[in-house]
């Protein structure tokens, strides 16, 4: 009951606060190019699915030729990140149109592509099984991850944050201790931090963050730790009730997760990356803009 009212108003604030649209040109310009619509002041996105495209040597390419569409992991209530009106069906956020653009750039536009919700502590195991062909969900890169998979980027950085309630005496990680219950998704980097370096800090774990935030509405746990990105997107939602408090404490550098040794598809999508800052920035625009986030894109890794 709780969850459908929180997604219910997840959707609603979404789009209100951040007067999302998408759309998706369907004309056949190589390059998965990116353009703008004209005459409207909301910020919308939509981007040109390539055609002839051809990645030699690309298992996962390969697959998505054979069944002629896309699968893509992600998240789906992350509002500004990746995130799924139930009402209208629509999916919004700055992850969800850095897979469209991924998607169009391998020559499959929207109607082609398969959303997956996949959770925090899924989701190497879904990489590693096939199940979907890249993941784009604040996905952190990490070393212990690359043992297992691969990730294209960094495209995207943010860092660890708390969020509580707007009374709350909690003003950093410096204030947590015995007495503070900190929330966060199993397998995730947040929570991992948090065990390995606060010890004696009581934690809660889900699989989601939108339960964390209701178990905090509720007043069942002392703060939600996760990336500043997304729990801003939540606080946002309920500005008198939350507040992110304190200055990031991690590093966490976002990466599309994909098969490991499945070097081709990771060099286009650095590639598309690197030479597509207008349109890394028109996506970012577009979802995070109004959430005074301020972020650069960041150049790539040599070797992910
Ligand atoms: N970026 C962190 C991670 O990859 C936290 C966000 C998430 O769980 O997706 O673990």
């Amino acid at each position: 009951m709780r969850t459908t009212r929180l997604t219910a108003l997840l959707g609603l604030a979404a789009v209100a606060a951040l007067g999302l649209t998408a759309c998706n040109s369907g004309s056949p310009t190589p390059g998965g190019a990116a353009g703008g619509s004209e005459g409207t002041d909301e910020s919308s996105v939509w981007f040109e699915t390539a055609s002839d495209v051809s990645l030699e040597g690309s298992p996962t390419f390969d697959r998505i030729t054979e069944r002629g569409g896309v699968i893509v992991g992600v998240k789906e209530d992350q509002p500004g990140l990746g995130f799924l009106d139930v009402t209208t069906n629509e999916r919004t956020g700055f992850d969800i149109d850095i897979a469209r653009w991924i998607a169009a750039s391998l020559g499959y536009g929207e109607e082609d592509i398969t959303f997956q919700p996949i959770a925090s502590a899924n989701r190497e195991q879904a990489i590693v099984n096939g199940d979907i062909d890249y993941y784009v969900g604040t996905y952190s890169i990490t070393d212990k991850r690359k043992e297992q998979i691969d990730f294209a980027g960094p495209y995207f950085i943010t860092g660890q944050g708390l969020l509580v309630a707007s009374d709350s005496d909690i003003a950093s990680e410096a204030d947590l201790g015995p007495d503070t219950n900190v929330c966060s998704a199993t397998g995730s980097t947040p929570i991992q931090n948090i065990k390995a370096n606060f010890p004696g800090v009581p934690t809660t774990e889900f699989d989601v963050y939108s339960a964390c935030v209701e178990a905090l509405l509720n007043g069942q746990v002392d703060a939600v730790t996760t990336d500043q990105a997304i729990l801003i997107g939540y606080a946002a939602l309920y500005p008198d009730e939350l507040k992110v408090v304190g200055e990031p404490f991690s590093e966490e550098r976002y990466g599309v997760g994909l098969e490991k040794g499945d070097t081709v598809l990771l060099e286009h999508i650095n590639e598309m990356f690197t030479d597509g800052g207008d349109i890394w920035q028109a996506i970012f625009d577009k979802n995070l803009g109004a959430s005074g986030i301020t972020v650069e894109q960041p150049a790539v890794d040599a070797a992910s």
